[in-house]
């Protein structure tokens, strides 16, 4: 089943991927018309920077077991099978925050929101854009980040890739298919590192 994979080492910190899911999220679905939008749409997946100003792409990893869904007690977290997504009902949150303090990545916001009660504050996070889904499209994050940092497909793969690319960046004569940009960094001070210590 396909997911939203999350490549840190290609994040440019652009901050696309959240004003695309805002607006993906938003009541008119065009950024023209959603900034005047009330309850002002918001993002679902927030980009934050490490200690060397490195972008970081966080979203709901839709858990299974899921923690938020456990600490619901009304029952306003489900998951929705086809799919594997952990969603929330808007009509049936109280708005307690049970489901944030119970998230290990703090990935749920709250807030007014196009789908809830007008007027009413409500757990809102990553639904992996289920609407989108049903019309064929992929998630809106993954198809405006454009430095490849978002993508939509089988973990499995994502990984085998993954560990290629890390097996890779640490070989000194790699050779053949390029590696990604943040790899090949770290393939340039490991060669830097070893070169300094034959001195
Ligand atoms: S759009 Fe892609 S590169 Fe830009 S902040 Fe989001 S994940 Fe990073
Ligand atoms: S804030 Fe809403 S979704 Fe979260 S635990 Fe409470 S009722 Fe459930």
């Amino acid at each position: 089943m396909k997911q939203v994979v999350v490549h840190p080492e290609r994040c440019v910190g652009c901050m696309q991927c959240m004003l695309a899911c805002a607006t993906a999220h938003s009541k008119t679905l065009h950024l023209f018309t959603a900034v005047r939008e009330d309850p002002l749409p918001k993002p679902r997946i927030h980009v934050g920077a490490g200690i060397h100003g490195e972008g970081f792409p966080n979203r709901c990893r839709h858990c299974d077991p899921a923690p938020c869904m456990l600490a619901c007690l009304p029952g306003a977290i489900s998951r929705i099978p086809e799919t594997n997504t952990v969603v929330i009902d808007p009509d049936t949150c109280i708005n307690c925050a049970s489901c944030a303090m119970a998230c290990p990545f703090g990935v749920i916001r709250y807030h007014g929101d196009a789908a809830a009660p007008p007027g009413k504050a409500v757990a809102v996070k990553c639904d992996n854009c289920t609407a989108r889904q049903k019309k064929g499209m992929v998630p809106a994050c993954v198809e405006v980040c454009k430095s490849g940092a978002l993508t939509f497909e089988e973990p499995a793969s994502a990984l085998g890739r993954k560990t290629r690319e890390v097996a890779r960046s640490v070989s000194r004569d790699a050779g053949g298919e390029p590696i990604a940009p943040g790899f090949a960094l770290l393939n340039a001070v490991k060669r830097s590192q070893i070169e300094m210590e034959k001195r």
